[in-house]
């Protein structure tokens, strides 16, 4: 079986064939990072096991995809994408920094519903807010120690 170990050899050494934008811009670190994830969870779930062989063929084709025009690249990024949303599904998995701006919705939403009660909608929202702020900090900061952040 493929380990997350293979996956990044297989990343660096075909990495000098695409744009160094490209590489940034289509997140292919992002690729590794998920192959850890997935690897320590392959154990004990068929579906990561099996995603394992796909990113390791992934590893190897997406150059080729990224050099492709559009359709390769949505190709890819279908495949990415596939990748986090069971992590985030099946397993709990979080992007790095998640929390935060929804928190921060959530608080300015609050503010905006107790200004509207209040009348003092400058001071709620800016509580709501530095609420939303912190908290989020504090729950993102927390899904990162956990180690279920990509
Ligand atoms: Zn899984």
């Amino acid at each position: 079986m493929p380990t997350a170990q293979s996956i990044k050899e297989e990343i660096e050494k075909h990495r000098g064939e695409i744009y160094k934008k490209d590489y940034t811009f289509f997140e292919v670190d992002t690729l590794y990072k998920s192959a850890v994830c997935v690897e320590h969870e392959s154990s004990q779930c068929v579906e990561c096991a099996a995603m394992l062989e796909d990113m390791q063929a992934l590893a190897v084709e997406y150059p080729q995809m990224l050099n492709n025009g559009s359709h390769g690249r949505s190709e890819y990024q279908k495949r990415l994408s596939k990748y986090l949303e069971h992590l985030r599904k099946a397993h709990g998995y979080t992007r790095k920094g998640f929390f935060q701006p929804v928190y921060m919705a959530i608080g300015l939403l609050l503010g905006l519903l107790a200004g509207w009660i209040s009348q003092h909608f400058t001071i709620c929202m800016g509580i709501g807010l530095v609420i939303g702020y912190i908290a989020g900090a504090i729950r993102d900061r927390k899904a990162e120690k956990s180690g279920k952040t990509l």
